[in-house]
């Protein structure tokens, strides 16, 4: 790839942004499809925040990935926000044609889940109530799910993201427990989505939500946990004969989901997912 005179850039802003792999797979996408665009990571401190986004828009960047401590900070200095963005609270993507908001972690987790089960009419469990469970929540209701439960260990949040997933009219049977109750709602669950970082590097052994002896052969199980690839959860469906899906296609689909937002073309998702196993150093 050369940096010419014409070359457009898009990138990442947040803090810090050193680790990230969003740089590695744009630029695999952007030279597979011969483009004429180079993916940057911007480390902004929180109180440059505004500049960081009026400067890149007077620098004509044609967009962004934002990622923490940014997302719900930047909404207000953005003239348009996403409908399902605006709902979640979050952006993790800016594109400067319109200076307008997205959020694609949620779509990314429902792209991913989908290649395995439509989501449409399922019974859906999800595991936590942070950022990633709210994002996915409120996508999981906009593809149609039947029913949506939220378990969190700290019940208080379930039971507001709940009432905001509820209070959006996107489905109307939402409920929130305990994570402790899981067992239970497993038994009746289509898909379960745990978005706790349990299990995630260095701590891969520590217990998961749900053990083999909890899930059943149809259920789909998906790890927003996705260093390592396969992180317990994901062995006890396995061993449950039930189905996983694996948390780097949901960083994979997100950032498909910003290549298409940017550039108006379909993301070479082969090459994308070849350079994140590759930079994870996974098979
Ligand atoms: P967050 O906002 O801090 O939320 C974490 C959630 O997990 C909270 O609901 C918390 O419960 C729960 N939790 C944490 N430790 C727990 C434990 N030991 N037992 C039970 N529940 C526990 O974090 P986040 O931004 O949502 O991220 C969560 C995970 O998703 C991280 O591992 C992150 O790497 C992953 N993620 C993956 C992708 C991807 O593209 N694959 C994208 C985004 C995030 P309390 O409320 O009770 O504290």
């Amino acid at each position: 790839m050369k940096i010419k005179g014409s070359t457009n850039i898009v990138g990442l802003i947040g803090h810090p942004v050193e680790h990230s792999f969003s740089p590695t797979m744009h630029n695999a996408a952007f030279e597979k499809l011969g483009m004429d665009y180079a993916y940057v990571a911007f480390d902004v401190d929180p109180q440059n925040l505004q500049s960081a986004v009026d400067g890149a828009n007077s620098l004509n960047i044609k967009g962004f990935n934002v990622t923490i401590p940014h997302k719900i900070e930047v909404m207000q200095f953005l003239d348009e926000i996403d409908e399902v963005a605006a709902l979640i609270g979050a952006v993790n993507t800016i594109d400067f044609k319109e200076l307008k908001g997205y959020n694609t972690d949620g779509i990314g987790a429902v792209r991913a889940i989908g290649e395995v089960t439509p989501i449409k009419d399922k019974k859906v469990v999800v595991a936590g109530a942070g950022g990633a469970s709210r994002a996915i929540s409120f996508y999981i209701a906009k593809y149609g799910a039947e029913s949506l439960t939220i378990l969190n260990r700290n019940v208080e949040k379930a039971q507001s993201l709940a009432s905001d997933v509820l209070g959006s009219g996107l489905i109307d049977d939402v409920k929130a427990d305990s994570i402790s109750e899981i067992s239970g709602y497993l038994k009746d669950a289509d898909i379960l989505v745990d978005t706790t970082p349990i299990g995630m590097h260095p701590n891969i052994d520590d217990e998961p939500i749900a053990s083999a002896g909890d899930m059943h052969e149809d259920l789909v199980v998906f790890d927003a946990v996705y260093n390592p690839n396969e992180t317990a959860l994901i062995k006890e469906a396995i061993r449950a004969g039930a189905k996983p899906v694996y948390g780097i296609k949901m960083l994979l689909y997100q950032g498909a989901e910003s290549f298409k937002i940017w550039t108006g073309r379909d993301a070479p998702v082969d090459v994308m997912e070849k350079a994140l196993k590759d930079t994870l150093n996974l098979e």
